[in-house]
């Protein structure tokens, strides 16, 4: 392994090309100083009110236009900061650009509360007028939060408080990542390993046993030593979402949680309860580990370990044309996207010195939607390269289709283009591919992906909603009481095949998504939509593909993210999409299973 590059000695073709967002650090310059000017504009709507549609338009428009300018100054600077985070002038740059966003939300938090104050009736009668259709359904939505919306002194409180409610999860934050640090992890030869947040998985993946036994049992004694404080951090986050449930009338803290995006409830006991009737499943998977790796107890910490050993070797440029081939079946128009992408450089390929670690795809409404990569030659980054370009060619199409405050996307299908698009390469390299072993290891990433986003993360919401329910029936929340909970239903799910020991009733003080607030149930019911919407285009016709071209990658936030899935031919207030979900995990299953006697 050779010397990291320096930034400038990256090759200009292998970079991302900014200079469409701004040509030079000059002219961000001078955005940058246009939108400080125009903040003070916010005052003048401000003290001026909204008297009729016109001022409303008006307003309307002129904080999503700044609002426009300013993202696009923001994402300048931290796509040059993320370049190379050493470099100080983009740090400054960054830094500055975030400030002008405080500034910039401050002046403009009049605007909510404004809209409130016109009486439902009026709002509703603007909203139909023709020239405020780009708005209606922002509208609507306020329309909406109207019942749990508070007089203006207990609006103020709030406001006031939240700085307290917020406390709880802020600590564990610093906690988890500033304070907490572990030993060692030792491996078969005696040699030390270092143990973060960062590198534990990684070690759980190692093939050597002993490392995996020891970052274990030294990641979970560490978090055993603190599990009381860790229990009151988590209790105190969960009394935070059920006091704000409460104090604006929601039923429940989930009700609240899932009524921002208008996701019913149901969606989230189905999920659960579907998973939980497919169990066996993951049991005859972790049997099947049991076996693969020739043990006698198979542990917590055998569950990360790959089955298939094989070095997989893929290079940038065979990536690129596995993705551009394996997108096939969404048709011409799409892979010429993607071609656009890798000629006019939307990727910042490889890793140098002071890079931001990881993949992402990045972007805003009137740029291109680049993506972040630290390339390595091998399986995993050409499927981060699909997943990513999945997510920027559907901010592409919905940038393209929809106006700006209605081209990003809500979480709830953040994940659907980009896993669908795993879903694709996977099914055309497995077609493609002659070596049985190659077959095995694709299988293999497949249930483990699974495993890691359906499975685990539902584990998870089981989880979450459990301890919301206790809290909100009067029980403490002790480090017994967790660990019971924990315990019990990560037995639940890995089945009997496993030895348990207590260590694995601690995994909830690492999970830094318990403080999300009910979020980690998206990825589960993502990976399904995505799972089912690529069976339908892969088994279809070219009305499928379009359909989900049409009706969901160019539709960012223009409709409730429900009947965004439905219309594209998903429909997640069914059992449905999570039956298909297990029936292709199942498949899989199958496959690896036949491959494997047949060795
Ligand atoms: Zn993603």
């Amino acid at each position: 392994m050779g010397e990291l590059l320096k930034r400038e000695d990256q090759r200009v073709e292998d970079t991302w090309d900014l200079t469409s967002i701004f040509e030079s650090d000059e002219k961000w310059e001078e955005a940058y100083k246009e939108v400080e000017d125009r903040l003070s504009e916010a005052d003048t709507f401000r003290e001026k009110g909204i008297q009729s549609s016109d001022d409303l338009l008006e307003v309307l428009e002129a904080e999503r236009d700044l609002g426009v300018t300013l993202s696009q100054v923001y994402v300048y600077s931290h796509l040059k900061h993320d370049q190379d985070t050493s470099n100080s002038k983009y740090q400054s740059m960054e830094s500055r650009a975030m400030s002008l966003y405080t500034k910039f939300a401050s002046a403009w938090s009049f605007l909510t509360p404004a809209l409130m104050q016109i009486d439902e009736e009026t709002l509703n009668s603007y909203a139909e007028e023709d020239k405020l259709k780009e708005f209606k359904f922002d509208l609507e939505k306020i329309n909406k939060q109207r019942a749990h919306v508070l007089s203006d002194k207990e609006e103020k409180l709030l406001a006031q408080a939240g700085l307290v409610l917020n406390n709880p999860g802020l600590t564990y934050a610093i906690f988890n990542n500033a304070d907490l640090s572990f030993d060692n992890a030792v491996d078969s030869d005696g040699n030390s390993h270092v143990l973060t947040q960062g590198t534990y998985i990684d070690l759980l993946k190692s093939s050597d046993r002993t490392l995996r036994k020891s970052a274990y049992e030294t990641l979970y004694k560490k978090y055993g030593e603190y599990e009381n404080t860790l229990a009151q951090t988590l209790s105190g986050e969960v009394d935070s979402h059920v006091f704000t449930a409460e104090a604006r009338g929601y039923k429940s803290s989930r009700d609240q949680a899932l009524s921002n995006n208008h996701i019913p409830e149901e969606v989230y006991d189905q999920l659960v309860d579907v998973v939980n009737d497919n169990l066996h499943l993951l049991h005859r998977y972790t049997e099947l580990r049991k076996e693969m790796l020739g043990l006698d107890e198979l542990t917590m910490y055998d569950i990360y370990t790959p089955l298939v050993d094989e070095d997989f070797k893929v290079t940038y440029e065979e990536a690129k044309n596995h993705v551009i081939e394996g997108m096939a079946p969404l048709g011409e128009e799409y892979q010429d996207i993607l071609r656009e992408g890798f000629n006019n450089r939307w990727v910042d390929i490889y890793e140098n010195k002071g890079k931001r670690s990881g993949a992402y795809s990045s972007g805003t409404y009137g740029t291109n939607p680049y993506i972040l990569m630290n390339w390595q030659d091998n399986v995993d980054n050409m499927f981060t390269l699909a997943h990513e370009f999945g997510h920027s060619v559907h901010s592409y199409y919905s940038r393209k289709n929809q106006t700006a405050n209605q081209s990003g996307y809500s979480i709830f299908v953040a994940e659907v283009a980009s896993t669908f698009n795993e879903a694709l390469l996977a099914d055309y390299l497995y077609k493609n591919l002659d070596d049985d072993k190659k077959k095995l290891y694709l299988l293999n990433e497949q249930l483990e992906g699974f495993r890691g986003t359906v499975f685990r993360q539902t584990m998870f919401a089981e989880f979450e909603h459990k301890i919301h329910t206790l809290k909100e029936s009067g029980e403490p929340l002790t480090a017994d009481k967790l660990n019971e909970v924990y315990g019990d239903l990560n037995k639940k799910y890995y089945g009997d095949a496993v030895s348990y020991d207590d260590l694995i009733s601690k995994e909830w003080a690492r999970i830094p998504h318990f403080y999300m607030n009910y979020y980690v149930y998206q990825y589960a019911t993502g990976y399904s939509a995505a799972a089912t919407l690529s069976e339908i285009v892969l088994n279809g016709t070219k009305e499928d593909s379009d359909r989900y071209i049409n009706e969901f990658l160019k539709k960012g936030s223009s409709n409730y993210p429900i009947e965004i899935l439905k219309n594209a031919g998903v429909d997640m207030t069914t059992r449905e999409p999570i039956e298909k979900a297990m029936k292709f995990f199942e498949e899989k299953l199958d496959q690896f299973e036949q491959l494997i006697k047949n060795k």
